[in-house]
């Protein structure tokens, strides 16, 4: 079992794939992307099986695939196909612009993965092509749809970004009078691939919760798993559910069980902190399993007790984009 030095168990790591995307949103990524990896820094499938395997002989039972978009790897469902054999590990989940998913998606029932979160900032389509910088509404909304109606687990990602999606917030909501979905509120993060820190933010978690309100006063909260990053609530008589994640304020940090590992190998023990190690130069220079093992377990015995914390032990600037982190 992986435990940190504030006696959190860690059980769910996010793995990144790949650091590149087909979109370019704009709290996330300048117009003429980052610096994008070269292919060979990038771990390969059998290494990012290998790793897996390992995570889950360590204790981890939640895996979930991020990046970069995990569907520009064209490779990707052969790591998947591997992930769906490996006992112990529970949940599979990914998340996804759901640009690319459409040709996946029978493939990823077959295999039983029905978690995906799906990030979409706007319901209108001008707001959408002007956040993300390409014009794939139709599709990504038209995949929503579908994974929804084939029965996966959807949670709709929406960073709330002062001056440019607040409108749809409320029209956003509507979806999950209709559909089983959940549509989660975000705040924005300092990561945006150039150099960036807030001291406050405009749409914090309360201030997104109060506005819902005023349109909907009688929504009420419902029960969520210990570690949950969000906080959720239901508004009587629809369908679906919608909750907010205090990315920003960090209310979440006393019970968070993850750990992260970019699609270049850096292990992040803190979205807020700077990388502890490179586990890929590891894997590739020593391989074997038993100095993985202790390096993760290294990784893990000096945490930062919260976000706050890792950020003040930062050294330098924040320069980092989410597409590098993985979200
Ligand atoms: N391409 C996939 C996607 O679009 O969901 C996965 C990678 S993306 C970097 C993961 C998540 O990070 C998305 O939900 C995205 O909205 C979020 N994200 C990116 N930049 C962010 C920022 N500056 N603040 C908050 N969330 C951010």
């Amino acid at each position: 079992m992986l435990v940190d030095n504030h006696n959190r168990t860690i059980n769910y790591v996010r793995l990144a794939v790949t650091d590149r995307c087909n979109l370019r949103c704009n709290y996330c990524m300048p117009a003429e992307g980052i610096n994008f990896a070269k292919n060979d820094k990038l771990f390969t499938i059998d290494e990012l099986s290998r790793l897996s395997e390992i995570l889950v002989s360590q204790g981890v039972d939640k895996i979930r695939i991020t990046g970069g978009e995990p569907f520009v790897r064209k490779d990707l469902m052969v790591l998947m196909r591997h992930l769906s054999q490996l006992e112990g590990l529970d949940d599979i989940s990914v998340t996804t612009n759901a640009t690319l998913i459409g040709p996946y998606i029978d493939e990823l029932k077959e295999l039983g993965i029905k978690n995906i979160n799906v990030s979409m900032d706007a319901i209108n389509r001008e707001t959408f092509e002007k956040i993300t910088r390409r014009d794939h509404y139709d599709t990504v909304h038209n995949n929503i749809i579908r994974l929804i109606t084939e029965g996966f687990n959807v949670r709709i990602n929406f960073i709330a970004l002062e001056g440019q999606n607040i409108e749809d917030i409320l029209p956003m909501l509507e979806l999950t009078k209709h559909y089983e979905v959940s549509v989660r509120f975000l705040e924005e993060m300092p990561f945006n691939g150039g150099s960036k820190t807030f001291e406050s933010i405009a749409w914090d978690y309360k201030r997104i919760l109060a506005y819902v309100k005023e349109r909907h006063p009688d929504y009420y909260e419902l029960p969520s798993p210990k570690t949950s990053t969000s906080i959720n609530y239901k508004i009587p008589g629809f369908k679906g559910s919608f909750g907010v994640i205090p990315s920003f304020s960090r209310t979440f940090c006393g019970s968070c069980n993850r750990l992260r590992i970019s699609a270049t190998g850096d292990v992040i023990t803190c979205l807020y902190a700077q990388p502890s190690m490179n586990i890929r130069d590891i894997l590739r220079a020593e391989g074997s399993t038993e100095k993985i093992k202790e390096s993760i377990l290294k990784a893990i015995g000096s945490r930062s007790k919260t976000g706050f914390e890792a950020q003040q032990k930062y050294k330098g600037v924040f320069a980092n984009s989410m597409t590098s982190i993985g979200g």
